[in-house]
């Protein structure tokens, strides 16, 4: 037997103690609909109150903002649009560079492309999986110079506008030193939060940092409104900006169509938003569920040969969204078959993204060093993290 399926098999062994094997497959990361979704999806319906207004979005909004301790949240159709809206509110030009991780989910370059605006990819940090202030600094450092209050990028003449950190798999990125880092070079932060509602730094809410965060309410992320999003800030102009821009950019007006700007049609509509509010009330509960899991996984994996359950330093509190295992291969090839065997074996294990400088489309754009992010793809392996997977106590 190689080495790559016994390390397989080890792997599966230890889920199994975590999650025995009932002979059904044990999905990545499914919705959990245990409180008041029907009665208030009901709601909408019986109120012929399902489209883009409604008192749910509103209420949902009010909430949401509440629970990540911003003043404003404007609800939208999914987290990408949501991105793309802070960055033409943010008044990113066409042609201009934002700063993107190059290990994130695909939406964050596709948002900066559908704003005419251009990737500049940076490197992560091994530990958090975020964006590496210190490597970013250097990077920086190197290649930029600073004309007419414009930070410039000496390679390709273009300016830089901003940068948007991702909390990957919900777990805080060095966010304060980036934010640092982005003031130093003026560059203006965009907060992809779409994986990290509900995650803390230094006991805290990160989403007020910088201009803006977004995040979104996918199927697969910890709460969902089938579909949706949303922009935060603590900026009353931005979020002004935010809720015109995405209902048509119309004057309010009991019926006149004046419209002053080219809008977009993003906003959530009621039904989802009925939706997204039972979730929201669930989420104290999910997290406490999810970190319950993840604890049974850590003390599973605590004496694993082959690599690393990641947990992190206790300046972060993740919403443990998705739980990751570090495996110490340095083959695609081999992270691939491991995947094959717990597939087949009930346990729908994943890798992270294809980095975004390896996808056809943005293979050619500008990039700093990615070494770390090239190393990070090979290795890491999703395990299976829905709210309501009850783990067996005590671990081998
Ligand atoms: C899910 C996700 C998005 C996009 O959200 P959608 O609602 O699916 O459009 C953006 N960025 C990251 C990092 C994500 O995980």
């Amino acid at each position: 037997m190689s080495s790559k399926d016994h390390i397989a098999q080890d792997i599966l062994r230890r889920i199994y103690t975590v999650l025995p094997d009932t002979g059904n497959m044990i999905q990545l990361h499914a919705p959990f609909m245990n409180g008041n979704e029907k009665e208030y999806v009901a709601k909408t319906i019986d109120d012929n109150w399902v489209s883009s207004a409604g008192a749910f979005i509103t209420d949902f909004e009010k909430a949401l903002a509440k629970y990540c301790g911003v003043k404003h949240a404007v609800a939208v159709t999914n987290g990408t649009v949501a991105l793309h809206i802070a960055l033409v509110a943010c008044g990113i030009k066409p042609g201009e560079e934002v700063i993107v991780p190059s290990l994130t989910f695909v939406a964050t370059a596709n948002a900066v492309s559908h704003a005419n605006a251009i990737c500049h990819f940076v490197d992560c940090e091994t530990k958090t999986l975020g964006v590496d202030p210190d490597k970013l600094r250097r990077h920086l450092s190197d290649i930029c110079t600073v004309k007419d209050g414009k930070t410039i990028n000496k390679k390709t003449g273009r300016a830089i506008a901003a940068i948007m950190p991702v909390h990957i798999f919900g777990v805080p990125a060095d966010i304060d030193r980036i934010c640092d880092v982005a003031n130093e070079f003026k560059l203006q932060v965009i907060q992809d939060c779409a994986e990290s509602l509900g995650s803390t730094f230094h006991g805290q809410s990160f989403f007020g940092l910088g201009r803006c965060a977004c995040t979104s309410f996918n199927g697969n992320k910890i709460i969902t409104a089938g579909g949706g999003g949303a922009l935060l800030t603590d900026d009353d102009d931005l979020a002004s900006l935010f809720k015109h821009l995405t209902t048509t950019a119309k004057r309010p007006h009991p019926y006149l169509f004046h419209h002053d700007m080219v809008g977009y049609n993003y906003r959530m509509p009621n039904l989802n938003a009925a939706l997204v509010m039972a979730q929201l009330e669930q989420l104290p509960d999910f997290l406490v569920r999810k970190k319950k899991l993840a604890m049974a996984y850590q003390n599973a994996f605590a004496d694993f040969q082959y690599g690393e359950f990641l947990t992190y330093d206790d300046r972060r509190q993740p919403n443990y969204w998705l739980n990751a295992l570090r495996v110490d291969t340095s083959s695609q090839n081999d992270l691939e078959d491991m995947l094959k065997f717990l597939n087949n074996n009930n346990v729908q294990a994943r890798p992270i993204w294809t980095p975004m400088h390896q996808l056809p489309m943005y293979k050619d754009f500008y990039r700093g060093d990615l070494s770390v992010t090239e190393k990070t793809v090979m290795q890491i392996i999703n395990l299976p993290s829905s709210a309501f997977l009850e783990p067996v106590q005590g671990g081998i």
